[in-house]
């Protein structure tokens, strides 16, 4: 389900919150005012201020995330989703489109912890469980990715990343939701999308 964690003592970076928030651009105010709400940054002068070597509980993070999102409307959504490639902390490894998918799976992990340790390890490139993953399987004899998120972030958010990493290589790429598949959005723990070039 979105917004609901996979397991308790996972956190997430203050790079993953502020680029969300950089995102949000105009409503940064309604943004600030529910993260500092959980304890996410404080507002100093309307403005949220995080500590930026900070991690942050995922459990209130995504409760904070969830009223921001009704607040803000899908189209926004998918365009924070789109920007997070850009700003929260993605490694330079990707060369092509289906590269660049699978790099969300380990960005994603990097970006968050659990029990206080990371759940990528740079040296050995192995990841730990606790967050599910992006997934990134190519369909033999199509320019098509299949990408099965079992994640608990929104559906429209993660279509924007998957659509930001797929245009970066392959510019007339399109990611479709598919609705034949179960969705986050009912509650289920994945969304399907087909990234085709
Ligand atoms: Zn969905």
């Amino acid at each position: 389900m979105q917004f609901i964690s996979f397991e308790p003592g996972i956190e997430v970076n203050a790079t993953t919150v502020a680029a969300i928030v950089r995102g949000m651009s105009s409503f940064t105010s309604i943004s600030g005012r529910y993260l500092s709400k959980v304890n996410i940054g404080r507002i100093v002068d309307g403005e949220l201020i995080l500590d930026m070597d900070a991690w942050y509980s995922q459990d209130a993070w995504l409760k904070a995330f969830e009223n921001i999102a009704e607040q803000i409307g899908d189209k926004i959504l998918f365009n924070i989703g789109k920007s997070i490639p850009k700003s929260a902390v993605f490694p330079d490894w990707a060369t092509d489109i289906a590269s660049g998918i699978k790099l969300i799976d380990i960005a994603y992990h990097i970006n968050h912890r659990k029990n206080g340790e990371s759940l990528y390890d740079m040296e050995t490139k192995t990841m730990r469980e606790g967050i599910g993953h992006y997934g990134c399987e190519a369909v033999p004899g199509k320019r098509e990715i299949l990408s099965v998120c079992k994640n608990p972030y929104p559906c429209v958010f993660d279509r924007g990343i998957l659509t930001e990493m797929a245009t970066r290589f392959e510019p007339g790429a399109v990611v479709i939701h598919d609705d034949s598949c179960e969705c986050r959005q009912n509650g289920a723990d994945s969304c399907t999308y087909h990234v085709r070039w």
